[in-house]
């Protein structure tokens, strides 16, 4: 995994379980790369014997100009997973968080998603994709004008994050990571919606949506998914998906 800063990454721990798990001799590494030393990166990490490469903030974006991108990764100009030997990229953030909405919430669902940032922009790609209708409230609205302007999406962009008729609000902002709190009121929610928080472990977002009686999923079921679809276009096999979210509990 490239990207900066990184020391806090779990994916090692993680894809070492899975090779474990699926008695594979490969290790898996987390590399300090800073924005403009992409390009250096992958001709060293490919000469150095490495297979695939993970991406993370602030790279997604610039890898995806040094490799082929597929169709849903081209369209959100943001690639996070690297075939080093052909140079092909693809987004697992998008896929995988469909992946972790499976048998609890439809497409056809109403979705509210709070953010407009990098992570918001593939899961709202996935999510109009899959069928879902999405409406994005952001602290910028602006920003969240730009985001649907990009993507050729159709969503609604809301300066007022009503929730009586959603069934599922995401947590797709960087909030909850300083603990800060989002203007939004849950008494308002229909009590079978889901709260579900980009972040790993508890969050202000994940307590006041548990307090009003919703069903809650944080972070770590997204990272286990586009994990396990990175080793999985990586290997062209089934990933050990349990034994992942397993490690990063
Ligand atoms: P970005 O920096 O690209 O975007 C940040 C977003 O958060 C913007 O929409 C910004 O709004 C909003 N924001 C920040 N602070 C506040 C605040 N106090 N109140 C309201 N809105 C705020 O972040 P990313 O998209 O890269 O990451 C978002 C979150 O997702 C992070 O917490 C990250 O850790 C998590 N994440 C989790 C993953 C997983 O696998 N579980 C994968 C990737 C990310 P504005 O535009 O107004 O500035």
């Amino acid at each position: 995994m490239i990207g900066d800063p990184i020391s806090h990454s779990r994916s090692p721990q993680m894809h070492a379980a899975a090779f474990q798990a699926l008695g594979l001799p490969f290790s898996y590494n987390a590399i300090r790369v800073s924005s403009g030393e992409v390009a250096l990166a992958l001709e060293r990490l490919l000469a150095l014997g490495y297979r695939g490469i993970n991406v993370t903030v602030p790279l997604k974006e610039e890898v995806a100009s040094f490799v082929v991108a597929d169709a849903f990764a081209a369209r959100c100009g943001a690639v996070n997973t690297v075939d080093l030997a052909n140079l092909w990229g693809i987004n697992t953030d998008g896929p995988g968080f469909l992946d972790t909405l499976k048998g609890a919430i439809p497409p056809g669902a109403t979705v509210l998603m709070l953010g407009a940032g990098g992570s918001a922009r593939a899961i709202a790609l996935a999510l109009v994709l899959d069928g879902y209708n999405l409406r994005i409230y952001n602290r910028t609205t602006e920003r969240a004008l730009t985001l649907i302007r990009e993507l050729s999406i159709e969503a609604e962009v809301v300066e007022n994050p009503a929730l009586q008729d959603v069934q599922l609000i995401v947590n797709a902002t960087s909030a909850s990571l300083n603990q800060q709190s989002l203007p939004i009121s849950f008494a308002q929610a229909p009590r079978s919606a889901v709260a579900y928080d980009l972040v790993y472990g508890d969050s202000p977002f994940l307590a006041a949506a548990a307090q009003a009686g919703l069903r809650t999923i944080d972070g770590k079921p997204l990272l286990a998914a586009q994990g396990a679809r990175s080793l999985e276009y990586w290997l062209g096999v089934g990933a050990p998906r349990d034994a992942m979210l397993e490690a990063i509990q």
